[in-house]
């Protein structure tokens, strides 16, 4: 029969079992995936002024709904609508739990048992369950869709006005491109046709940046002020995406629009609570200076880090995860591209560099590497990297504490046999 366990070996998987009952379930992780805004990881991490004012909306009681000049009942919103007004150009503005309700309140409020006129090609899916048309329809909205897959032309959606419509929505293609022969009406025009009906445009931005990323080397991705300037009578966006504070919709454009979506009872239900709105207010504030922004706001931080930074760095470090994996792996330091994620500029890649491993048996190599992969997710602080091209690649651009990183790897290095 089998040896019984020592008393000591018992003790041991004992203790262990309960270290990991007690570890909490939202851990800290690094992203190494390339991916700058990764959905799955939380997206934008937060500016320490952003931190600073969410701790402190935690520790203390805070004037939320209180007018503080008046002593009477304030509003929740008017602590960010002015400073969204500043950077956007709009007349006024409102804040809610994500861009997904952004969307929803403004289809439901405007649109409901009404129809709202959409371009065939911008009938996107999100990702999980967030499909326009399905959004539409929870929204009490009657979908009309104009144009064809690859070309929509004004004439298309001048044809679709009835007296029965509510909006025209405009959607940013996040996660795709159409290419080749194709047509879209541009805001402009749009807002023109739509405005000889007295119908509503609004811009559903997706990601929705508040500065013009040429400044930083990326493509140009359309502002919200260019938005509100193109005349949209509502512009929505995400606040943790490329604006890079907490998870938010916003919402933008004319005062009476916003006043109606505002006394929408689904408003109630959808609002953000007192920590998020004090991170939103700190990371917008970072906008009026939009010189320091990358040193002051991660995520503008890491989309601009220069690759020659990033590769320095992969070669510090190639060394120690080389000692940390052992013999079996061939560890480089190499250029990559990192991606920006979450529907922002699908198609741009960022010239970046990480740490490659790669196994130096054919044989196994698959299973060596997705054995490493999880071997990495399994240190203290969970290290997250991607697996591409028979390498294990670990994409240094959003790497922030490169001590903390090298300290992780230390308890690798006794179970680097394991590995082989
Ligand atoms: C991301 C996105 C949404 C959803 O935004 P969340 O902040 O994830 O709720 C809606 N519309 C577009 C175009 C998007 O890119």
């Amino acid at each position: 029969g089998r040896a019984e366990p020592s008393a000591d070996t018992v003790a041991q998987a004992a203790l262990a079992r309960l270290a990991a009952a007690a570890r909490p379930a939202v851990r800290a992780v690094f992203n190494l995936t390339g991916v700058v805004l990764h959905t799955n990881l939380g997206r934008a991490v937060l500016a320490e002024a952003a931190i600073d004012a969410a701790v402190t909306a935690m520790r203390r009681t805070v004037a939320l709904e209180f007018d503080l000049s008046t002593g009477k009942r304030g509003e929740r919103d008017s602590l960010v609508r002015d400073l969204l007004c500043e950077l956007t150009g709009a007349e006024d503005a409102t804040v809610v739990n994500n861009n997904a309700a952004a969307v929803l309140l403004v289809l439901n409020t405007l649109a409901k048992g009404r129809e709202a006129i959409v371009s065939r090609g911008e009938l996107i899916e999100i990702g999980g369950a967030f499909r326009m048309p399905d959004i539409m329809a929870r929204a009490g909205a009657r979908l009309v869709e104009v144009g064809t897959t690859n070309r929509t032309h004004p004439k298309d959606f001048a044809d679709a006005f009835t007296e029965r419509t509510g909006l025209v929505l405009k959607v940013h293609t996040s996660n795709y491109r159409i290419e080749g022969f194709t047509a879209a009406v541009p805001t402009r025009e749009l807002v023109a046709i739509a405005r000889e009906k007295n119908v509503a445009v609004v811009d559903d931005l997706g990601s929705g940046t508040l500065i013009d990323l040429t400044r930083f080397g990326l493509a140009h991705e359309p502002t919200v002020a260019e938005a509100v300037a193109a005349g949209a009578d509502l512009v929505t966006f995400s606040g943790d995406k490329l604006l890079g504070g907490p998870q938010a919709g916003i919402v933008v454009g004319r005062r009476d629009l916003i006043q109606k979506i505002n006394h929408n009872p689904m408003k109630r239900a959808l609002r953000l609570d007192k920590i998020r709105l004090a991170a939103l207010e700190a990371t917008l504030a970072l906008y009026r200076d939009p010189d320091r922004l990358a040193e002051r706001l991660p995520t503008v931080r890491h989309l601009a880090r220069p690759q020659a930074d990033i590769l320095a760095q992969a070669h510090r470090i190639a060394p120690m995860v080389a000692n940390a994996l052992g013999e079996a792996f061939e560890v480089t330091a190499e250029d990559c591209a990192s991606q920006i994620g979450s529907g922002a500029l699908p198609q741009a890649t960022l010239p970046s560099a990480g740490v490659f491993a790669r196994p130096r048996s054919e044989k196994g190599a698959g299973r060596a590497l997705e054995r490493l992969a999880k071997a990495l997710r399994e240190k203290p602080v969970p290290v997250v990297g991607r697996i591409s091209d028979g390498a294990l690649v670990l994409d240094l651009r959003c790497l922030d504490d490169e001590a903390a990183f090298v300290a992780n790897l230390a308890p690798l290095a006794g179970g680097a046999d394991a590995l082989a």
